[in-house]
């Protein structure tokens, strides 16, 4: 499932690719993820201007412009995919035609979003907390005391994933993320020193930039970028889907745990 690091990339793609094409035709194979009837969909959509692409979380807000300015705001859960290519692709479900070439979104799993709005901010994308990479160590500190105080017994680990705490992490980078900054995933976020809590903000900030440096981690088929490239970052990654394999740090066997319904793992030596 993309997360910030994968869905930043996809965005800078994007960015690079598309800033400033006119969509000329649409082309929708499936409607399913669609927030609109098909038909006001392409009617809208077609001949607008693509003016800006931006990543909130782990949603990607499309700002068109054609007459007024409106969004189109995609959230690609479990497999949602924009691959850019000369023509479709075989699963395209909807084709964007824009000069000498297609922006094709895919969806293996049918899970993804696409929400067509006046205002962004009234999707779900404008309801999240901050944004993991943007957020200063000063905000982030605040925000984790006022849910320490608010949700004591709740695991470090069900924090990380929530959006509503901080936006853009999912299980693997949550997993990462622990096991850097030496912390058990079942901690309670009200027993967590300062220390601690800084150690999370320092390893959250690597860990995203390297993953970004490596264009995000493809564990299986669902991510790629807009080439249809997989990403690098699951050659580094310590402990997410490495269950019963040996610690890089400590040499003990990893273990592995259901938090809150996600696979989790961890070194039960290193991590405290
Ligand atoms: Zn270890």
């Amino acid at each position: 499932m993309p997360e910030l690091p994968e869905v930043e990339t996809i965005v800078r793609n994007l960015k690079e690719n598309l800033g400033g094409k006119i969509i000329r035709a649409v082309k929708i194979n499936s409607s399913r993820s669609l927030n609109v009837p098909p038909a006001v969909f392409k009617k809208k959509i077609s001949r607008a201007k693509i003016v800006q692409i931006r990543r909130v979380g782990k949603y990607i807000i499309i700002h068109l412009i054609k007459g007024k300015v409106f969004y189109l705001v995609v959230h690609l859960r479990m497999s949602g995919q924009f691959i850019i290519a000369a023509g479709l692709k075989e699963k395209v479900r909807i084709g964007f035609y824009l000069k000498n070439c297609w922006l094709n979104f895919l969806d293996a799993r049918n899970f993804a979003r696409i929400w067509l709005v006046n205002d962004w901010k009234k999707t779900p994308a404008g309801r999240i907390g901050p944004d993991a990479l943007k957020i200063t160590r000063k905000e982030f500190l605040e925000r984790f005391s006022i849910f320490a105080r608010r949700f004591p017994q709740k695991m470090v680990k069900v924090l990380l994933l929530e959006q509503e705490f901080i936006s853009g992490i999912g299980n693997i980078y949550a997993a990462e993320i622990l096991f850097l900054s030496r912390i058990n995933p079942k901690r309670k976020i009200g027993s967590l020193t300062s220390i601690e809590q800084k150690n999370i903000f320092l390893a959250m900030k690597k860990i995203l930039r390297k993953a970004i440096a490596r264009r995000g981690t493809s564990f299986d088929y669902a991510y790629r970028d807009t080439r249809g490239r997989p990403g690098d970052f699951q050659r580094y990654l310590n402990v997410y889907g490495r269950a019963q394999e040996q610690c890089r740090r400590c040499g003990r066997n990893l273990v592995s745990e259901k938090i809150a319904g996600r696979t989790t793992v961890w070194c039960r030596r290193c991590q405290n």
